[in-house]
């Protein structure tokens, strides 16, 4: 009896445990809503590729994790700072509310795994302190891994602190196995006020562990104050104020940072790997570079990957195939600058079907396609066989047509193959088969024969 007790006390506890364990297991995110929609403090998971083109982004404060799965955002286009503000920090300790542009606005002891972010495409423009990145405008305490960020930033800003970064602005946290390839453009609106820039392939300032990233950086800068760049980060600064040891090791960068510093008290920080160094708390170590300071001293244009007054451009688009995200190629007629533009979602194809249930009188059966690249993800549902009609007279029936595919049975023409005579004998019990086919082969949701449903 004791063990009968046990063991309905365990079941018991284990149907309860249920219910816990499924509330850990993370949301789906199929859509663009969906992602734009996302709880603060949610676990996430993203099950599709999405194109975010057209959609004005509002920067996500976030503090839960997200695992992008190895999947990729397209085209996401920034403009406009999220709803908070959080103070960054400058190199003489003073801090500043500050807006922030990124997928994620703030990223506050958050997850962020396996994402690609390919295309984005970051316009802002701003008269108070402003980071944009591709990832997180503020990153605190967060770790982001394995993620991916191409495309183009640019930042039009004048008020005390701003900057660019790929991955991300302004913060502190770890970054891991991370790749970035971007165009960056940080202009100082204005010539009159003494401000603090920053650019770097991974984060424009602040306290970050670093290591094995990847960074390709194509940099511009014009600047009135103080510029700090660096292919991997800006600047490197103490945080939160501490002395935490700071790593930066196994990153290669490649790039070129072209920019201006126009200023009495020129400090010029621009370097491969950092820009400035404000912590003497730092390990970097096993780091490749191939970088060129590319300093002007011209200051009469804003710098630009495109210096062309009107370009006209030529476009070759490059279709999407099944592992290849296609894209359109603009190239300048004068200057022969291009760049990428309009990413496209991966094209998959069934080339193969397999029937894995087989239709009976009862229901539809399941054919599951498999495109070349070995994804499976299209299925057809295969039309209902035809059921024998079972309330017909002993007489003989009217002949029923061989073919099974309702796709190309034409009832009429078959009904006019019926004798006459037997028209007669069976008029009827014909009469009532009419109606009865008419009914079952009138259109159906499935007669779509071969159209590809994604799963
Ligand atoms: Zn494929
Ligand atoms: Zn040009």
């Amino acid at each position: 009896m004791k063990k009968l007790i046990w063991l309905i006390a365990l079941a018991l506890a284990g149907v309860l445990a249920i219910p816990a364990m499924a509330a850990e297991e993370p949301v789906q995110i199929r859509t663009a809503e969906e992602l734009q929609n996302m709880e603060p403090d949610g676990s996430y998971i993203l099950m599709e590729d999405l194109d975010l083109a057209g959609i004005r982004w509002k920067p996500l404060d976030f503090c839960g994790s997200f695992d992008g799965n190895g999947h990729a955002l397209l085209n996401l286009e920034l403009s406009q700072p999220g709803d908070t503000t959080a103070n960054s920090c400058d190199g003489n300790s003073k801090l500043y509310e500050t807006g922030y542009v990124g997928l994620f606005g703030t990223l506050r002891d958050a997850q962020v795994e396996d994402l690609q972010l390919l295309n984005v495409r970051g316009m802002t423009q701003s008269d108070s302190p402003c980071f944009l990145a591709g990832l997180a405008g503020y990153c605190e305490n967060s770790t982001i891994s394995g993620c991916t960020v191409t495309g183009y930033l640019e930042l039009r800003a004048h008020d005390r602190m701003f900057g660019v970064g790929g991955l991300v602005g302004y913060g502190s946290g770890y970054v891991r196995d991370c790749n970035v390839d971007i165009t960056i453009v940080c202009t100082d609106t204005d010539p009159a006020s003494r401000d603090e820039q920053f650019m770097g392939g991974i984060l424009a300032t602040g306290f970050m562990d670093i290591e094995n990233c990847t960074v390709a950086i194509d940099g511009y800068s014009s600047e009135y104050g103080y510029a700090h760049n660096g292919g991997l980060v800006g600047m490197l600064m103490r945080y939160p104020l501490g002395d935490w040891t700071c790593t930066i090791a196994g990153n290669s960068v490649t790039g070129k940072i072209t920019f201006f510093e126009f200023n009495s008290d020129r400090r010029a920080y621009c370097k491969g790997l950092v820009g400035e160094y404000m912590t003497s708390y730092r390990t970097v170590s096993d780091n490749t570079e191939d970088f060129v300071n590319n300093e002007q001293f011209t200051y009469d244009a804003e710098l630009r990957p495109e210096m062309c007054e009107a370009p006209v451009y030529q476009e070759t688009v490059v279709p999407s195939d099944c592992t290849t995200y296609g894209h359109t190629v603009y190239t300048c007629e004068t200057c022969g600058y291009s760049y990428r533009d309009h990413y496209t979602l991966l094209e998959h194809e069934a080339i193969e079907w397999v029937l894995t249930e087989e239709p009976t009188t009862e229901r539809e059966g399941l054919s599951i396609g498999r495109c070349a690249c070995g994804l499976e993800e299209f299925r057809r549902v295969e039309e209902k066989l035809e059921p024998v009609p079972t309330e017909a007279p002993t007489e003989p029936t009217p002949p029923r047509p061989e073919q099974t595919d309702a796709t190309v049975r034409e009832p009429e023409e078959q009904e006019m193959t019926v004798s006459l005579t037997m028209i007669l004998v069976i008029g009827a019990a014909s009469a009532l088969l009419v109606v009865f086919l008419l009914i079952l082969l009138r259109p159906r949701k499935k007669k779509r024969g071969g159209k590809y449903l994604r799963r």
